[in-house]
């Protein structure tokens, strides 16, 4: 499980935010992770408990917003989902599609009291 490492750092990057910043008091921590990340929401969300014990971050809430993974075709430019379709356009069914979202994976958001 990867998530773990990645939620340390998280979490660390916050709390730098945060001392620079004057943020005594962060109240909900919101990610923003493409449908298509390797990193999974919930195993973020299992051990967001763990990392954040005895951190700023501590009691904190924490929000997954996940990103749909959407692509363009290249032949007509139409834009949809790649899981629901199975990266083939539903209008002219060309392979192949250009990605536009899908792998993110950042802080979108802290939110402070
Ligand atoms: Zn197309």
């Amino acid at each position: 499980m990867h998530e773990m490492g990645i939620v340390i750092k998280v979490v660390k990057t916050v709390e730098d935010f945060a001392r620079n910043n004057g943020v005594t008091r962060i109240d909900t921590l919101v990610l923003q992770i493409g449908a298509l990340s390797p990193v999974i929401p919930r195993y973020v969300e299992s051990c967001y408990p763990m990392v954040v014990k005895n951190t700023r971050l501590e009691d904190t809430r924490l929000q997954i917003d996940v990103l749909p993974a959407m692509a363009r075709c290249r032949a007509c430019r139409e834009v949809f989902d790649v899981l629901e379709h199975k990266s083939s356009c539903p209008v002219c069914h060309s392979g192949n599609p250009e990605m536009i979202s899908g792998n993110e994976f950042m802080i979108k958001e802290i939110v402070a009291f």
